[in-house]
C-alpha cells in the first residue's frame, strides 16, 4: 500500500501529494526498522525456548519411553532401529514445529493479509485469487496425499539401509577379523544403491506435479496483472494501486509455493513422526504396581514356584518400522517355551549354581529375577512376595549382576565400578574402591593404569582385556552391596589361572549374600551349597556335587568329560 502511495505521490505534480509523498517514505523506513527488530526479537525467542530446549524435550521424552519398556522388549526388538527411528523422529518433529512456527503461519499471514487488501481494494481480482487459491489447494492436498504410501515406504527402507550401516560400523572387528571390508561396503553400496532406485521415481513424479502446481500459479498471476493493467488502463484504479496489486498478486499467490512447500515437508516428515510416535506409544509389558511392597532389609531368598516362560517371537505388531498394512497381519505368534514348571528355592545368604547345557534355559531365570520378563505361569517370589508385587528398580538395586559380557562406558574405571550406585558414586573414596578392587582383582592391573581411577577405558572397554573387563564388572556388582550377586558366566573370558583367582574373589564377596552362579566349568561350581541342572527347560537334577556325582545324570557326564579333557 505504502508503496503504492509513493508511486502515485512520484507522478503527480500537486504539492499535498509532497507531504503524503514523505510520510509514506518515512513509514516505508519505519516499517522496514519493524520487521527488522522483530526478527532480532524472533532470534532471541528462537535461541531461548526452540533450538536447545525443543530438542532436549523430545530427547527427554524419547529416552523416557526407552526406559520405560522392559528390558525383554528391548531385546525382542532391533536397537539399531529403535535408534534410527528416535533420532529421525525427533528431527523431524522438531522440524515441523519450526515449519509451523517459521514458515507456516508467515506464509498464511502472506497469503491472507494482501488478499484482504485486494478484496477491499479491487474485489473482482480479490474475487479471482480466492478461487486460485481454492483450486491449488485442493490440487495440491491430492497430489501430496497420493504420494504418502510411497513416502512411508522409502523411510521404511532408509530405516533398514541405517541398520544394516550401523551394524556394519558396530561389528567392525568381526568384518576387519574375517576380511570382509569389501563386501560390506559393497552390501551397504547396494542397499544405498536400492533407496535410491526406489526413491529416485518417487521424488521425479514428484517434482512434475510440483512443478506443475507452479504452472498453473504463474499462469494464473499472469491472468491476475492482466485483468489488473486493464483496469488501470481503464481508470478503474490508479497507478499506483495497479503497482500494489501487483505486489499482493504475487505475494497471496507466489507465497502459495512456500504452502506447497510446508506440504511437501509435513508429508516427507510424516512418515518418521508417525513411526516416532508410534515408539512413543509403545506399551511397557512390566509395569509398576500401583502401591509395590517397600524392599526393607532384603534377606535375599528366591522361589521359583511352578513358574513356566515362553519366549514370545516378535511379530509384525511389535515392530517399529514396518508398513501400517504388515503391522495389522495376523501371523501367528510362535512360541518357543524356555522354561517348564520350575519349582526351586534360594535360601539367603547361599550360594548355589545353575548348569546345563547352551539353550537350557539359565539365563531365562535370571532375566525373571531381573524381572526383565515376567513369566506365563507360575510364580517368582523374593522374600515370599510376588516379584509383581515388588517396585522393580529398587529390587535391581538389590541386585548384583555380573553378564557374560560386561557393558563399559567411554568414561573413566571410577564411572564405570560406581555406575549401580543410585546417586553416591561421589561419596565412594578411593579406599573404598581400593577395597572393592582387591575383592574383584581389579588391583591387579589398576595400579599399572596411568591415571588410576580416573583412567578411561575407551569405547565399549576397548583398552581393557576381556579379563580385566570381566573384574570391572564384578566390582561394579560388589561395590552395591547387594543381599543378591548373579554371575552369569562371569569367569568365561579367564584363562584358568584368573578364574581360579575370582572365584576365590566370588567366594569371600559372596559370604552371607545369596549368591547364584551360572558357569560351564565345574571348577567354579563345585564347592556351592546346591546345584541346580537344567535341560531344554525343564529342572531335571539338584544337589551338593557330591550328590550329583553319584547320579548317572546330565551333571555326572559333564564331569566325566571334563575330567577327560582336563
Ligand atoms: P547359555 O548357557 O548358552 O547361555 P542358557 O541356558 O542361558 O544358555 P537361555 O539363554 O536361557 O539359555 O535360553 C533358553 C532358550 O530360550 C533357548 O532356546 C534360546 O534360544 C531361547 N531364547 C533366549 N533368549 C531369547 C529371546 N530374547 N527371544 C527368543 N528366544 C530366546
Amino acid at each position: 500500500m505504502i508503496f503504492g502511495m509513493i508511486v502515485t505521490s512520484v507522478s503527480s505534480s500537486k504539492t499535498d501529494e509532497t507531504q503524503t509523498l514523505i510520510i509514506a517514505i518515512c513509514l516505508w523506513g519505519l516499517l522496514g526498522c519493524t520487521r527488522n527488530s522483530l526478527a532480532l526479537f524472533r532470534e532471541r525467542f528462537e535461541i531461548h525456548n526452540l533450538d536447545y530446549e525443543l530438542y532436549r524435550h523430545l530427547s527427554r521424552i524419547s529416552l523416557e519411553k526407552f526406559f520405560s519398556i522392559s528390558m525383554g522388549q528391548h531385546h525382542a526388538g532391533h536397537s539399531i532401529i529403535k535408534r534410527s527411528i528416535m533420532s529421525k523422529g525427533e528431527a523431524a518433529v522438531a522440524g515441523i514445529v519450526n515449519m509451523g512456527i517459521y514458515e507456516l503461519v508467515p506464509t498464511i499471514l502472506m497469503v491472507f493479509i494482501p488478499l484482504g487488501l485486494l478484496l477491499v481494494k479491487v474485489p473482482i481480482i480479490g474475487a479471482c485469487v480466492i478461487f486460485v487459491i481454492i483450486c491449488y489447494a485442493i490440487y495440491t492436498v491430492k497430489y501430496n496425499t497420493s504420494f504418502s504410501p510411497r513416502l512411508r515406504k522409502l523411510d521404511t527402507l532408509s530405516n533398514t539401509v541405517s541398520k544394516k550401516r550401523g551394524e556394519v560400523i558396530e561389528n567392525a572387528d568381526l568384518v576387519f577379523a574375517n576380511a570382509q571390508e569389501e563386501r560390506v561396503r559393497r552390501e551397504c553400496d547396494e542397499e544405498k544403491n536400492t533407496e535410491g532406485l526406489q526413491g529416485k521415481p518417487v521424488w521425479l513424479s514428484y517434482g512434475v506435479c510440483f512443478y506443475g502446481g507452479q504452472f498453473f500459479l504463474i499462469i494464473s498471476q499472469t491472468l491476475c496483472i492482466a485483468i489488473s493493467a486493464y483496469l488501470a488502463r481503464k481508470g478503474t484504479i490508479t497507478p499506483g494501486t495497479f503497482v500494489a496489486v501487483v505486489i499482493w498478486i504475487g505475494s497471496a499467490l507466489g507465497t502459495l509455493t512456500n504452502i506447497s512447500h510446508v506440504q511437501r515437508n509435513l508429508m516427507k516428515n510424516l512418515a518418521p513422526v508417525s513411526k516416532y510416535f508410534r515408539f512413543l506409544d509403545y506399551q511397557p509389558d512390566i509395569l509398576m504396581p500401583d502401591k509395590p511392597v517397600p524392599i526393607e532389609n532384603l534377606q535375599g531368598r528366591i522361589e521359583f514356584r511352578h513358574v513356566s516362560f515362553t519366549y514370545r517371537k516378535r511379530t509384525d505388531k511389535d515392530s517399529l518400522n514396518d508398513d501400517e498394512g504388515e503391522e495389522t497381519s495376523t501371523k501367528e505368534h510362535q512360541e518357543i517355551p524356555a522354561l517348564q514348571d520350575i519349582s526351586l528355592v534360594l535360601d539367603p545368604g547361599k550360594r548355589y549354581a545353575f548348569v546345563g547345557p547352551s539353550g537350557a534355559g539359565k539365563s531365562t531365570l535370571i532375566g525373571l529375577v531381573l524381572r526383565a520378563y515376567d513369566s506365563q505361569a507360575g510364580h517368582v517370589l523374593i522374600d515370599g512376595v510376588d516379584i509383581r508385587m515388588l517396585d522393580y528398580r529398587e529390587l535391581r538395586r538389590n541386585i548384583g549382576l555380573v553378564p557374560q559380557d560386561v557393558a563399559l562406558f567411554d568414561g573413566s574405571m571410577r564411572y564405570n565400578i560406581t555406575f549401580g550406585l543410585n546417586g553416591s558414586a561421589d561419596k565412594v573414596t578411593n579406599e573404598q574402591l581400593d577395597h572393592i578392587s582387591k575383592l574383584s582383582r581389579v588391583s591387579e592391573f589398576s595400579n599399572k593404569l596411568e591415571n588410576g581411577w580416573d583412567t578411561l577405558v575407551g569405547e565399549r572397554g576397548l583398552k581393557l582385556s576381556g579379563g580385566q573387563r570381566q573384574r570391572v564388572g564384578i566390582a561394579r556388582a560388589l561395590i552395591k552391596n547387594p543381599q543378591i550377586l548373579i554371575f552369569d558366566e562371569a569367569t568365561s573370558s579367564l584363562d584358568t589361572e584368573n578364574e581360579a583367582i575370582i572365584r576365590e574373589s566370588i567366594r569371600e564377596a559372596s559370604v552371607g549374600k545369596t549368591t547364584i552362579i551360572i558357569a560351564h566349568r565345574l571348577a567354579t561350581v563345585k564347592d556351592v551349597d546346591k546345584i541346580f541342572v537344567f535341560d531344554e527347560g525343564k529342572l531335571v537334577e539338584q544337589g551338593s556335587h557330591e550328590e550329583l556325582v553319584q547320579k548317572d545324570g546330565y551333571y555326572r557326564r559333564l564331569v566325566h568329560n571334563q575330567v577327560i579333557l582336563a
